[in-house]
C-alpha cells in the first residue's frame, strides 16, 4: 500500500493533492483484503473525471482496476454483458460496436470507468445507462460483502442515483450487466449535432459505427481533451426549473432555449445561462469557462482545486443574482 501518494496522474482536472493511503484493485478479492485494514474513510477512485480534489484525501483512496467484458446471455434480439468495474468507459463502447451491439454508441468517448458510469447514470446525444442498464454488482465498503442491485434499486435520475444519496461512499460497484441488442438497434438521432454530421459525412443509412464515429467527431470538436486541457467535462447540471421561472427569464430573454420535461416543468441550458453571464472564455488566474463551451471549468495549468472552486462559486452567485436559478455541480468536490 503507498503512503502519501500523489493523484495528480489520477484526476482529468490535473490537481495535486495527496491520498494518505492508496492502493490499486484488480480482483473483488483485493478489495475486500484491503477494507480488512479498517483504514477509514475509504474513497473508490475511477478515472477521476467527474472529480474536483480540493485538498489531501485522508483515509485510504481505491482505485478500481477490476477489468473483463463477458456475454453472459443471450435471448432473442438481446445480449447481456457483465463488465467488470474497472474497465474504461470508452473501450467497453468500442469493444460493443467492433461487436455489432447496439445502445451504447451515443455514449461513446465519455471518459472514466464502467464502475462510475451508474453513480450519475451518464448520459450524452438522448442516451442514459439507465436505458441499457440490468443489474450491478458491488461491495459494501464497512463490510466487505458483495450486494446485487436492480434497476429500481438504483434510483436512477438526471445525472443522479441511490449512489450519489443514501448509497454515497457506501459501495464500490465491481461490475455493470448491460443489455444491447443484437439486429434492429434502436437508433437514436433526434439529439443534438448527429444528422447534421452524418449528412456531412455523406452517410445515408447509418448503423452504430456511424453514430458512435459522428459523436465522437462531435465531442472532439466541441470538448476540451483532458490529456490537452484538464477538466471534467460539464461542471454543472442543467437547472430544472418551474415554468414560472423561464416565463420570467423569457421576458428579458426572449431567445431562451428550454426543454419540457415530463412533469411539466423545464430544462434550462446551464451553458446558456453561465455564457449570458459572460464567463464563457474568461480566464480568472489558472482556471475558466472553456471558451467554446462554459459549462465546462478548465484548468490552464496549475490550478489548485480551491481556485477551481471559488470559480464554480462565483459563477453559480452571478447565475443566481440574474436569473433567479441555482445551478448544481455535477462535478463531485472533495
Ligand atoms: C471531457 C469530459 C467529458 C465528459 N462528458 C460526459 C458526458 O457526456 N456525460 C456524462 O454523464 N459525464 C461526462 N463526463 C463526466 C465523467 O466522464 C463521468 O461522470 C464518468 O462516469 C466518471 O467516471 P470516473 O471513473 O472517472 O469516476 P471518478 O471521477 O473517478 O469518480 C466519480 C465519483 O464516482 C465514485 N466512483 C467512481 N468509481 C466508483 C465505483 N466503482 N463504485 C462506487 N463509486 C465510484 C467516486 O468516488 C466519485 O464520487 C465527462 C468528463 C470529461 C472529463
Amino acid at each position: 500500500m503507498h503512503q502519501h501518494f500523489s493523484l495528480l496522474p489520477f484526476n482529468t482536472f490535473g490537481i495535486e493533492v495527496h491520498a494518505q493511503y492508496y492502493e490499486r484493485i484488480e480482483q473483488v478479492a483485493d478489495l475486500q483484503k484491503v477494507l480488512k485494514t479498517g483504514i477509514q474513510p475509504v474513497m473508490i477512485l475511477g478515472g477521476g473525471s467527474n472529480l474536483l480534489l480540493t485538498q489531501d484525501i485522508p483515509g485510504l483512496v481505491v482505485h478500481n482496476a477490476i477489468e473483463g467484458i463477458e456475454i453472459v446471455r443471450k435471448f432473442n434480439n438481446k445480449v447481456w454483458v457483465k463488465v467488470g468495474g474497472g474497465v474504461n468507459w470508452h473501450a467497453f463502447v468500442q469493444w460493443a460496436v467492433k461487436n455489432g451491439l447496439g445502445g451504447v454508441e451515443n455514449l461513446s468517448l465519455i471518459p472514466g470507468t464502467v464502475g462510475a458510469s451508474p453513480v450519475q447514470n451518464i448520459g450524452a446525444y438522448g442516451v442514459e445507462i439507465k436505458d441499457v442498464f440490468v443489474q450491478l454488482e458491488a461491495v459494501a465498503l464497512e463490510t466487505g460483502k458483495i450486494c446485487r442491485f436492480n434497476k429500481a434499486q438504483c434510483q436512477f435520475g438526471y445525472r443522479d442515483s441511490y449512489f450519489k444519496k443514501e448509497g454515497k461512499g457506501k459501495f464500490c460497484i465491481t461490475s455493470v450487466t448491460f443489455s444491447l441488442t443484437q439486429h434492429r438497434h434502436r437508433l437514436q438521432l433526434s439529439y443534438g449535432d448527429i444528422t447534421r454530421t452524418l449528412a456531412q459525412q455523406q452517410v445515408e443509412n447509418p448503423g452504430i459505427a456511424e453514430i458512435s464515429a459522428a459523436i465522437i467527431q462531435i465531442r472532439r470538436s466541441k470538448l476540451p481533451d483532458p490529456a490537452q486541457i484538464g477538466n471534467c467535462g460539464s461542471f454543472f447540471k442543467n437547472p430544472e426549473v418551474d415554468r414560472s421561472v423561464l416565463e420570467a427569464i423569457r421576458t428579458n430573454y426572449p431567445n431562451v432555449v428550454s426543454f419540457d420535461l415530463p412533469d411539466g416543468r423545464v430544462k434550462i441550458p446551464a451553458g446558456w445561462l453561465i455564457e449570458q453571464c459572460g464567463w464563457k472564455g474568461k480566464r480568472v488566474g489558472n482556471t475558466g469557462a472553456y471558451e467554446k463551451q462554459a459549462l465546462v471549468l478548465v484548468n490552464y495549468g496549475g490550478a489548485t482545486g480551491a481556485e477551481v472552486k471559488a470559480l464554480a462559486f462565483a459563477i453559480i452567485d452571478s447565475v443566481w443574482v440574474r436569473f433567479g436559478v441555482r445551478l448544481e455541480a455535477e462535478v463531485n468536490i472533495l
